[in-house]
């Protein structure tokens, strides 16, 4: 069944279908009316012999037979016998074989004779004062399977047409209907080879049918994978353009170091610049793989359940050690707080936050990070009273590559922090929000719910 074609094999399922009603249907047809032809045929003998009967009269001793006595009337013979079986009249051709059966007064027995069935019946006929006489009359079946062999006839003749005209109908039909799945694959065939994600599949008809559904969801899919593909694309050519610059920095220290530096003073100033673009190269390629290994989810291996109440606080402590600012970190933290987390993600999602607040915070400002449980979920939050974002920026501050002011960070930000962070929290089934007023500070909260 494999090999066939859907209409085939809905044409070969009607047709299988349709043979299997023709069967039953010719069976029962052939069936009741042999047995209605042979009831009517029975009645007629009945009637026909108990007629014949009331024509047998005796006239001056003798039996005399009144004209309207029919011997021979529908097809239905009636013989005359003495009360002892002698035969008194018959028109009957082949009588010798009724000379066996028994007499047995309004029974009726089937007999079969050179390949024939015949209904005999038999009505004994009480005249006073006289002998009794038998009627007897006989009829073969012939008349009923005549009824049944004509029916038989019709139904060889309609049956195949009507399977062959219903297979036909639904063949075309099948075709109808799956003319628009053609079109569906033929577009994802021209999408697929020619590699334009805009285009979308149009298919003519009822906004409700299932086809028109496939082709809207297939629709999606074409949308989430242009936006997906587009945002990669984005991403390439943004890391791209973030690695040229350290790159083209550092070639431009190489070459001015062998060609024009003239002493030592020079010369470290030149490593020095081409260190710190590796760094922040090294930094750049890091975060990309970090990125990319949450996506393939190949750290999910590293996940434990951990004391994020001491992680939260030995990275506080850290942090507060190599900032680069004067600004007060404190920290407020419910103890042994526990969740399944991959440590050093979590880490550098805190870190990130932390780092942002040293970056965008004002000299003398403070950092409070706070980690408490609630109800259903874990909170985890960093405020500070640094500069803050503006509103038309806080919806961009997630995406890849974005400063929200390039003046404000310096050269130092890649706009990869918040990004990872984002990542890091979803990653570990939570969401990170954030709130700001420009001037006065920010908080980011990031919530884990828990599972019980
Ligand atoms: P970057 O490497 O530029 O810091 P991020 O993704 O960490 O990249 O941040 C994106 C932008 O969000 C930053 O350019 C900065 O303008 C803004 N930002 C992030 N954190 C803060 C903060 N705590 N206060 C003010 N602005 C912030």
């Amino acid at each position: 069944m494999q090999k066939f074609s859907i209409k085939s094999k809905i044409a070969i399922w009607f047709a299988v279908v349709l043979i299997l009603v023709c069967a039953v249907t010719f069976y029962f047809i052939t069936a009741i009316s042999g047995s209605a032809a042979e009831r009517d045929t029975r009645s007629a003998l009945i009637r026909t012999v108990e007629e014949n009967a009331s024509e047998i009269k005796y006239d001056d001793g003798k039996l005399h037979i009144e004209n309207k006595f029919r011997a021979y009337k529908n097809r239905i013979s009636t013989l005359i016998y003495a009360e002892d079986g002698t035969e008194i009249s018959s028109h009957f051709p082949y009588d010798e074989f009724l000379d066996d059966i028994e007499f047995e007064d309004g029974s009726i027995n089937k007999v079969r004779y050179d390949g024939e069935t015949y209904l005999v019946y038999d009505m004994l006929v009480k005249i006073r004062r006289h002998p009794d006489v038998w009627v007897r009359g006989v009829t073969a079946t012939q008349g009923g399977s005549l009824i049944v062999s004509s029916v038989k006839k019709t139904a060889l003749i309609a049956f195949p047409l009507l399977i062959l005209l219903a297979t036909a109908g639904g063949y075309l039909l099948a075709k109808h209907l799956l003319r628009p799945i053609n079109q569906i694959s033929r577009i994802a065939e021209k999408i697929g080879s020619s590699g334009d994600l805009s285009k979308r599949i149009i298919i003519e008809g009822n906004q409700g049918d299932e086809l028109y559904q496939l082709a809207q969801t297939f629709n999606r899919m074409f949308d989430r994978l242009e936006t997906n593909f587009e945002a990669e694309r984005q991403f390439t050519s943004d890391a791209s353009h973030e690695l040229r610059t350290p790159v083209t920095v550092i070639l431009a220290q190489c070459e001015y170091a062998f060609e024009n530096a003239s002493g030592e003073e020079e010369l470290y100033e030149a490593i020095g610049t081409i260190q710190r673009h590796s760094y922040r190269m090294a930094h750049l390629i890091e975060s990309l793989l970090s990125f990319t290994r949450m996506e393939q989810n190949t750290e999910s291996a590293n996940f434990d359940e951990v004391n994020i109440s001491e992680l939260v606080s030995s990275t506080c402590e850290e942090q507060s050690m190599i900032a680069q600012k004067e600004i007060i970190l404190s920290a407020d933290i419910v103890p042994e707080i526990r969740m399944r987390a991959e440590r050093q993600m979590f880490t550098r999602m805190l870190i990130n936050l932390i780092q942002n607040v040293y970056r965008y915070g004002k000299e003398n400002g403070t950092i409070h990070v706070c980690l408490k449980k609630e109800a259903s979920s874990i909170v985890l939050s960093v405020a500070d009273d640094g500069i803050g974002i503006a509103a038309e920026d806080l919806p961009k501050i997630w995406k890849r590559f974005y400063r929200a002011d390039k003046s404000r960070s310096g050269s130092s930000g890649l706009g990869l922090g918040l990004a990872m962070v984002k990542q890091i929290a979803e990653y570990h089934g939570g969401n990170v929000q954030v709130q700001s007023t420009l001037g006065a500070g920010s908080i980011f909260t990031v919530v884990f719910p828990i599972h019980s």
